[in-house]
């Protein structure tokens, strides 16, 4: 790994640091952490925002804060599908020490009706958060739409008011994998910006992988978050967002920049850029230059987290993504199909609702998937709370991996 590593400070040179008038926007806090317990991960998130100057340097007291959680669904905090209410419970008391004005929320995959909200909140943590802090949790609803010069997919994006009416964002992405874009982290983490059914419509437009892949950096664009702090104590491999294993990466990562964040969790965890889709584009599109030595890390020596025998999702191991020719000619043949297992399926007909090409029905009380019409968004993967969809991988993507396409 070749970067710009500054060893760990004080907090005292911290601060003279905070008083510097050229705060590097590619600066990368890396913190050690490796459980959830509640002191520790108190020092750990007031070490990395003090390596980058305290929340003074983010937010004034007169600010508006939004405490932007990766909360998909209703998931308990040891599944290690949404952001550690730990982990946000630290950042709501940063802040505090600056303003009281903080809210905390998402805008979650199964939508956004209040009682599904409330069902999120209690189960992810974020309700008991919002108690023990005073943070105003978000039931507001309401939608805004922001125009986005340099959008590469969409030139204004629907998002949700109360996040864009803010006077600072603040993003708490949970580090994973994600089954259609590579990794979800710093950039991924803004599509929890777009409200509601919205984020199915946009499914339904940018219909492959990697249209919507630079649709999140449109959308990253578009929320503006401030500051991103990674939750990557304890992160997801394999078949994520929901369904991957739990792994103890053991640190925290923040910093100003999402596409330098992002790129050094790549690093960390061995991997190349391209695997994360949006990354990727991120960087083609000129948003970072992805040079390594551009990034600032501040904290914990890299070397020290380093994670090895990281795994990503099947479709996104290699460096290399499959050529655009092959995609073109054998798209289903290539991608992972969503299957319902009737016997762990409720019928709650969540997926029903949320599929953007209306490809699944209700039948004899069990979700069911017409293929022809899948698009394979992945999204009733991700939403199904019942780990009722699983996803079957196609023998020609592994005999492609395997001949090293
Ligand atoms: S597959 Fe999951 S989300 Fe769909 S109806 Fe069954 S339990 Fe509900
Ligand atoms: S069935 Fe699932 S993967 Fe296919 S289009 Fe619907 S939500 Fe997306």
């Amino acid at each position: 790994m070749s970067y710009v590593y500054v060893k760990s400070k004080t907090i005292m040179s911290a601060i003279s640091e905070r008083r510097s008038p050229s705060l590097n926007k590619n600066k990368v806090s890396l913190v050690s952490c490796e459980s959830y317990d509640r002191v520790k991960v108190d020092e750990a998130v007031e070490e990395a925002f003090e390596l980058l100057g305290g929340p003074e340097s983010i937010v004034e007291p007169s600010s508006r804060v939004f405490i932007k959680a990766n909360a998909l669904l209703p998931s308990t905090p040891e599944k290690c599908v949404t952001t550690h209410p730990e982990v946000v419970r630290a950042v709501v008391k940063q802040v505090m020490r600056v303003t009281k004005k903080v809210t905390i929320g998402d805008c979650p995959g199964g939508g956004n009706a209040s009682p599904y909200l409330k069902r999120v909140y209690s189960r992810t943590g974020l309700e008991s958060v919002a108690a023990d802090t005073g943070a105003i949790l978000n039931f507001d609803t309401s939608v805004r739409e922001v125009t986005v010069k340099e959008g590469s997919q969409l030139k204004s994006i629907t998002i949700s008011n109360s996040m864009a009416q803010s006077d600072v964002l603040i993003s708490l992405p949970k580090f994973k994998t994600h089954e259609l874009v590579g990794i979800t982290a710093a950039i991924k983490n803004l599509y929890g910006a777009v409200p509601g059914m919205t984020k199915f419509a946009y499914h339904s437009r940018f219909n492959n992988a990697d249209d919507f892949a630079n649709l999140l950096v449109d959308v990253c664009i578009a929320a503006a978050p401030k500051f991103h702090l990674v939750d990557a104590i304890e992160s997801m491999q394999g078949e994520g967002p929901r369904q991957g294993e739990k792994i103890l990466t053991g640190f925290i990562a923040a910093g100003q920049n999402p596409f330098a964040i992002d790129f050094l969790l790549m690093m960390l965890i061995g991997k190349d850029y391209h695997a994360n889709r949006a990354l990727h584009f991120a960087i083609e599109r000129g948003l970072f230059s992805g040079r390594s030595e551009d990034i600032v890390v501040v904290g914990e020596n890299p070397k020290n987290l380093s994670v090895s025998d990281f795994r990503l999702p099947l479709g996104k191991e290699q460096s290399a993504p499959v050529p655009e020719f092959l995609m073109k000619k054998f798209a289903k043949l290539l991608t992972a199909k969503p299957i319902v297992s009737p016997g762990i399926c409720t019928g709650c007909g969540k997926c029903v609702e949320i599929c953007p090409e209306s490809a699944i029905s209700m039948e004899k009380g069990h979700a069911r998937i017409k293929s022809e019409r899948c698009i394979r968004c992945y999204c009733c993967h991700e939403i199904c709370e019942f780990d009722a969809v699983s996803l079957s991988k196609p023998t020609l993507l592994r005999l492609a991996r395997h001949f090293g396409f």
